[in-house]
């Protein structure tokens, strides 16, 4: 008897995603120099200019993905898929029209259902990266893909 859902961890040392849109990505450098002491102590990873930038403007490290327009986002998305990415920060811009407008409705929609925590802006940011939880294993639940495939093998 498979579950329906299965407990994953995201750990104390998270996997963090840092994307920002280009009017928001000085909003981005200025929230990662003032955790910079949190955010040193987890992996970091971004879209590709974005990522670029901050490790220029504050030396952390950032493992740098594509540019978001050239498929970015969706490499930052199969990461979650993936069990790598667990916790993201995405300043878009609500404003202005996105050529990967789809790619980013990929993005928020697959960390919805992996039930991942993601911050799309300033404030939503602030509260997640001082959560007690930074500092700490978090276990949660998430659909066990295997049992929905045994389920939906035996029904189509
Ligand atoms: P960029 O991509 O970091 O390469 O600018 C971000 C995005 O637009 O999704």
């Amino acid at each position: 008897m498979i579950d329906e859902y299965v407990t994953l961890t995201i750990k104390k040392q998270k996997n963090i995603a840092l994307i920002a849109h280009d009017n928001k990505k000085r909003e981005l450098i200025d929230w990662c120099k003032k955790y910079k002491d949190i955010l040193q102590n987890h992996k970091l990873y971004g879209t590709g200019t974005t990522s670029r930038i901050i490790t220029d403007n504050t030396g952390l490290k950032v493992k740098g993905f594509n540019s978001g327009p050239l498929g970015g986002d969706q490499q930052i998305g199969a990461k979650i898929v993936e069990g790598v990415i667990d916790f993201i920060v995405f300043f878009s811009d609500p404003l202005t029209a996105q050529p990967h407008d789809p790619d980013v409705k990929a993005l928020l929609r697959i960390a919805q259902v992996y039930d991942i925590p993601i911050a799309n802006n300033k404030s939503s940011a602030d509260f997640m990266i001082t959560s007690k939880f930074m500092n700490e294993d978090y276990d949660h639940k998430v659909l066990n893909f295997n049992k929905n495939i045994e389920n939906r093998a035996k029904t189509l």
